[in-house]
């Protein structure tokens, strides 16, 4: 018997999903159970990924995938509309979620955590699984303990919808936690132009910059008397989320209930 961990991969024709599927048939500790996407057609799931057939059929409906096979873990980066119903899904056939896909509330948060503890399984939703994006926002937040003064710049590219991102909401959050109640800047100062000091976040300021070729970028800018510190991560490629999806993948295989947030999972 293998002790690989069985994986589903639930998206598996998007872009993470690809990603996620070329992860898990490249890695030794790992074996692909299924790979569903409602709408990528009938093909074999190494084939999709652009690696050589490895039997595995690419199939649209994941309860079917569920009942079917043994497996271990559910990956799903799909989209917010789908991503409940498939993460209780998945629990409820005792198979923990690993979740990329974002759009969860709280409450929906909390009732899958109760769904895993009667499961007695673990689960893990992450809206960000960049270990070097999580790091950059708990150096920052222990930075803003010393360097209250600050500007955050976040880089996407031009086609992105929302802005601030979702990462640099958090690493606001985040700081805000660690930083003294300061509202920075001189207190008459004026927008000639309007919007040019950015969005207003507790008494700092997060910039967003949109242009193509751009992937994501994040910089947090610290200034103090006669010195300045900047903190700053740069992703080129989803590819780079991956070593996060491995270590969740491992990680719900060893406790019990949902967590929240990859940031527990980096010390
Ligand atoms: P995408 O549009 O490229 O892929 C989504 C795929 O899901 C599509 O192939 C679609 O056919 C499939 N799909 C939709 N509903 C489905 C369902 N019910 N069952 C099966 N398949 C279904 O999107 P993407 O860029 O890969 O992003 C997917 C999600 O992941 C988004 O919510 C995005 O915000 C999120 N995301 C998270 C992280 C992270 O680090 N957590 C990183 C990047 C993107």
């Amino acid at each position: 018997m293998s002790n690989k961990i069985r994986v589903i991969v639930s998206g598996a024709g998007g872009r993470m999903g690809k990603e996620v599927v070329r992860l898990v048939l490249q890695d030794d500790e790992l074996e692909l159970a299924a790979a569903v996407d409602r709408s990528a057609g009938d093909s074999d799931a190494g084939r999709l990924v652009g690696l050589e057939d490895c039997g595995v059929r690419v199939t649209s409906d994941l309860e079917a995938a569920l009942a079917g096979v043994a497996a271990d873990v559910l990956v799903d980066f799909t989209i917010p509309q789908s991503a409940y119903t498939n993460t209780a899904l998945a629990i409820k056939y005792g198979v923990r979620p690993v979740i990329g896909t974002t759009g969860f509330t709280p409450e929906q948060i909390a009732e899958l955590d109760k769904q895993c503890q009667e499961q007695e399984i673990g689960g893990l939703i992450a809206p960000n699984f960049s270990i070097g994006a999580i790091l950059l926002m708990k150096f920052a937040a222990q930075a803003a303990k010393y360097f209250p003064h600050l500007e955050i710049i976040e880089y996407h590219g031009d086609q992105k919808l929302d802005a601030p991102s979702g990462t640099a909401i958090k690493t606001a959050e985040m700081i805000s936690e660690a930083r003294q109640e300061l509202r920075q800047g001189h207190p008459e100062e004026e927008e000639i132009i309007e919007g040019s000091r950015g969005g207003y976040y507790n008494g700092f300021r997060i910039h967003s910059v949109r242009l193509p070729g751009v992937f994501a970028q994040e910089e947090v800018v610290f200034g103090g008397f006669g010195q300045s510190l900047k903190i700053r991560h740069d992703s080129y490629e989803r590819a780079g989320y991956m070593p996060g999806v491995k270590m969740g993948i491992q990680k719900v295989m060893g406790y019990t209930g949902l967590v929240y947030g990859f940031e527990h999972f980096i010390e």
